[in-house]
Order: structure tokens, then C-alpha cells, then sequence
């Protein structure tokens, strides 16, 4: 029986597409073989890899002014490659409003030490974005990095409130791409661990603006370099072709539901799982400020902290997996991605309220 599914990630996928995937696992598309065991350089491989990334692009309207690339590594090699790529020897601003935005910064300082900050909300122990007078840009600056939402402390800028800057803006977008419209024309760059709304870890996607590619200097090397990338059509060596296959299945199954209504599912879950926490009468805080509450990501506490190692073992017993906090700041936290059903969390608010009336 699959339980509810609130991890942070690697998350939960969509039941069709695990299904559709075990259904061709031998044999996929009558090759005789499984998708893991064809190679990259076959027709059939490269119509998977063109399939995943003209779906992307239809899904989110992204422009042939920007690349698609496939990459590995993580999310967090990026914060390094990015650096690489794009400085030019120049330094770069960075927003700093979580553990994910400080970790890219920190990567970066270290590729020619150039990084610098240009707000962070730290004094709020990152429960509330920088204000926008508060914000210092070097208008010399590179790139703009920006965390668009914090998978640990659950604080999201919404795209809408992205002001245009006079430099490329350079979006971490690992834990909310495709869960809802973006405009992709406003960043130079976007990227993405695949582990959480896109497919299975091993892969990580980038979205990049075609006029930065080629501005990274000789000494990088070829498998970090985006214009090679570029060229190379993601694969100057073997690719994850098992990730980049399901990848295809997810934004396939995202492209029949509609984005839009996709983007109306993850409202209500947040709505729902907000609502059983604010009206709970301080049994559950989350201490965000409203107006920045991740859609994707729910940090919560509870107010009597001796009552946690029972919640976390009740909400097992209740097939309710993955509430436990990240490790830096504790209590829980529900993750909310695309395939987390808007019954799942029902469930779970549920589960939360009985939890309340007993122990409150
Ligand atoms: N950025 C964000 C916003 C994340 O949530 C994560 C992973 N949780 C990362 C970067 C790092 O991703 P990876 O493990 O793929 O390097």
C-alpha cells in the first residue's frame, strides 16, 4: 500500500507514471530492453531526451532564446558551475533568504571569491523576505542570485514580486519549479534538482538565456561548461537516461492535468495545511510571515516541543511519511510537491486536529 508521501526529497511521484514506468520496465517500447539498458546515442534515447525537454518547454512557454539543459550533480553543484559560467571575473549579488541561498553564496565565494550579499534576512531567522528597500545591488554586478523558494525554513517569492534588475537574475528554483506558471523571460537562469516536483535525484535541469552561454573561462572544464553543454546537446558523456526518462513521464502526466489546474491543487493544499495550523490555537505555529509561506514546503512546530517524538511516531502509525523537520531547525515539515494529492493532505490535516484535541 503507498502511504501519504510528504518528503522533502527525494519526493513523491506520480502513481501513473511509477506504473507506466514498471509497465515498459523489460521491454520499453518493444526494443527488447529496458530504458537503463539501450544506449544514449540510439534514436529511441534521443526522442526520450527530445521528448522531456519539448514538453518543458511547452509547459512552462520557454523561448528558443533559452537552452534546456540536462545535467548531474545536484542543485548544488550548480551553485559552484553557475559562479563559473557566468562571472566573468566579475563579482555577483546574492539574496540570502534561507539555508539554500547562503549555501549557493558560500559556493560561490569560494570560485574567485567575488560573491557578495546584497540582503539576507537573517536577523528574522529567515521568516520574512528582505525588504526591497533594504536590498543593495551592484549594478555592476554579474548575475543576481536568487533561492526562489527555501526548502527548509518554507519561504517562497512568488514570481509575480520579482522586480526587473539591471543585471541577469539567477533563480534556484529546485523546490517549486512547475508548481506553478513562471515567466521565464524574466531570469537569465534557472535551475533545478530534478528530485522533487520534475523526476528522480541524478538529474538536475537548466534553463539558461542563450546569450550567457560562452562566458566561462578556458580552464573549465568541458562537462561544467553550458556552452558545451549546449552543443553537446546535454551529453558529452553518458547521461542519467533512467532519471531523464521518468522526467519525461512526469511532465508528460503535468501537460494532461494543465498547469494551471495544477497550480489551483497546490493553492488548496496549502490553504488547507496554513488554516489547520493557524486556527489551532498555537498547538502548531509556523512562523513565516504570510505574505512569503512556501506553497511547496511547511515548516511547523509544535508549541509543547515534549510532544514531538509522539506526534512523529502517531503520524507514522497513520501512513502520514516524511513530517520530520530538516536537521538545522527541527519540529516537522510537510513537503506539498505536484504529486502529493490534495486527499493526502486532507488526511494529514486530519490527522493533525485529532492529534490537537487530544494532547492540547
Ligand atoms: N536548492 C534547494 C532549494 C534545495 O531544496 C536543495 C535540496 N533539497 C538543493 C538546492 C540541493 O540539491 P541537490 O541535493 O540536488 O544538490
Amino acid at each position: 500500500m503507498r502511504k501519504h508521501n510528504f518528503t522533502a526529497g527525494p519526493a513523491a511521484l506520480p502513481v501513473e507514471v511509477l506504473e507506466e514506468a514498471r509497465d515498459e520496465l523489460l521491454n520499453f517500447q518493444n526494443s527488447g530492453a529496458s530504458v537503463m539498458e539501450i544506449s544514449h546515442r540510439s534514436a529511441r534515447f534521443e526522442a526520450v531526451l527530445n521528448h522531456a525537454e519539448e514538453t518543458l518547454r511547452e509547459l512552462l512557454s520557454i523561448s528558443k532564446d533559452y537552452a534546456v539543459l540536462f545535467v548531474q550533480g545536484g542543485a548544488s553543484l550548480q551553485f559552484s558551475v553557475l559562479a563559473m559560467n557566468l562571472s566573468s571575473g566579475r563579482s555577483a549579488d546574492y539574496i540570502i533568504t534561507g539555508l539554500w541561498s547562503e549555501k549557493a553564496f558560500l559556493a560561490a565565494q569560494k570560485i574567485g571569491g567575488k560573491a557578495r550579499v546584497a540582503a539576507d534576512s537573517k536577523k528574522n531567522n529567515f521568516t520574512a523576505l528582505p525588504l526591497q528597500e533594504d536590498i543593495r545591488l551592484d549594478p555592476h554586478a554579474a548575475y543576481l542570485h536568487l533561492c526562489t523558494n527555501e526548502t527548509v525554513h518554507g519561504v517562497e517569492i512568488a514570481p509575480e514580486r520579482i522586480a526587473s534588475v539591471p543585471m541577469p537574475i539567477v533563480a534556484d528554483m529546485s523546490s517549486h519549479i512547475l508548481s506553478r506558471a513562471v515567466d521565464v523571460s524574466k531570469f537569465g537562469m534557472i535551475y533545478a534538482g530534478a528530485q522533487k516536483n520534475i523526476g528522480p535525484s541524478g538529474l538536475t535541469l537548466i534553463i539558461i538565456q542563450r546569450d550567457l552561454l560562452g562566458l566561462a573561462e578556458l580552464s573549465v572544464p568541458a562537462l561544467l561548461d553550458y556552452a558545451q553543454l549546449f552543443e553537446n546537446r546535454s551529453m558529452i558523456n553518458t547521461p542519467p537516461t533512467f532519471s531523464i526518462y521518468i522526467a519525461g513521464l512526469v511532465l508528460e502526466w503535468l501537460k494532461k492535468k494543465g498547469l494551471d489546474v495544477m497550480e489551483e491543487e497546490n493553492r488548496q493544499k496549502a490553504q488547507k495545511l496554513y488554516s489547520t495550523i493557524d486556527e489551532s490555537g498555537g498547538f502548531y505555529l509556523n512562523r513565516v510571515e504570510k505574505s512569503c509561506r512556501s506553497k511547496m514546503n511547511v515548516p511547523f512546530f509544535l508549541r509543547d516541543e515534549t510532544l514531538n517524538d509522539l506526534f512523529l511516531k502517531e503520524s507514522l502509525e497513520a501512513d502520514l511519511l516524511g513530517l520530520k523537520g530538516h536537521q538545522s531547525v527541527g519540529g516537522f515539515r510537510a513537503s506539498l510537491y505536484n504529486a502529493v494529492s490534495v486527499q493526502s493532505v486532507e488526511v494529514l490535516c486530519d490527522f493533525m486536529q485529532d492529534f490537537s484535541r487530544r494532547h492540547g
